[in-house]
């Protein structure tokens, strides 16, 4: 618990930290993109392989930036009754198109699933980031499976071992078949910016965004891998259902309302 506060505290820091930079960098960025333009525009052919390098690279770093603000960025959130089957189903489209034709892809919806209370947009996240990190993991195709089901922790050992409170959760699995991670990369996947993929290809904030979703819907995640066996990362988020909206004074009496 200690580790999870200093954990968390840290991310905070680093957050704050990583959006101001995040925001003047841009702005930067923004002017050296103005006048990569310009010049593209009034260069003779020969001169505009070397510009057009500039402007990818610049449009890579806009794209980091644009990460790191949505990353820190304490967005206005809508949290509203999700069920997981209904938000996944959604996400099927743009799933496939994702992992692409070598990867096998498994829906397994539990039955009568409990609804939990989040963002949509939020929970979306969740699951793209975990869906791509899954095909990184398989460059030469395997089997990913999304899994939800209705799970009750109950006090003591079986708590401690999930490492949740007892209660009534709804339990989303991702597992895939590809390279795996050693117990040193198990221990930091959820540190904002670490990543073990090539400049340009990752950032390191997928997990770590992941991670601050779920504490902020009082869920929880937790990774079992080993190398070369695929890697399972299991979701906690407690069942709910949607608070009552708190309106503003009423326009009509109560008893206008009709019923
Ligand atoms: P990024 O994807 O930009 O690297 P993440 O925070 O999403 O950032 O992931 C951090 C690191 O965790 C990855 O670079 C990779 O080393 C490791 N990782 C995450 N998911 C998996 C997975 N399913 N299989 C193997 N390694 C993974």
């Amino acid at each position: 618990a200690q580790d999870q506060l200093r954990q968390a505290q840290k991310m905070d820091a680093i957050g704050s930290l990583a959006s101001g930079i995040a925001h003047d960098f841009n702005n930067l960025l923004g002017v050296i993109q103005g006048y990569v333009e310009i010049l593209l525009d009034d260069l003779s052919v020969a001169d505009r392989d070397e510009l057009q390098a500039i402007a990818g690279a610049a449009e890579r770093a806009a794209d980091l930036t644009r990460q790191l603000l949505a990353f820190s960025r304490k967005q206005p959130l809508n949290p509203t009754a999700v069920d997981l089957n209904d938000l996944l189903t959604s996400l099927i489209p743009i799933t496939r198109r994702l992992v692409g034709e070598d990867i096998d892809l498994r829906l397994v919806a539990g039955d009568s699933l409990w609804t939990v209370v989040a963002d949509r947009g939020q929970l979306d996240q969740v699951v793209i980031n975990l869906v791509v990190n899954a095909r990184d993991a398989m460059p030469r195709g395997g089997q990913l499976v999304i899994e939800t089901r209705n799970l009750t922790v109950g006090a003591g050992a079986e708590a401690r071992v999930a490492g949740v409170r007892p209660g009534d959760y709804v339990m989303l699995v991702v597992s895939d078949t590809g390279v795996g991670m050693d117990r040193a990369t198990q221990e930091r996947v959820f540190e904002p910016f670490f990543t073990t993929k090539d400049v340009g290809r990752g950032t390191g904030l997928g997990l770590s965004t992941v991670f601050g979703v779920l504490k902020q819907s009082g869920g929880a995640i937790r990774l079992a891998s080993e190398p070369g066996r695929g890697a399972t990362f299991r979701i906690y988020l407690p069942r709910g259902t949607a608070a009552p909206v708190v309106k503003a004074a009423p326009t009509a009496p109560a008893e206008m309302a009709g019923g």
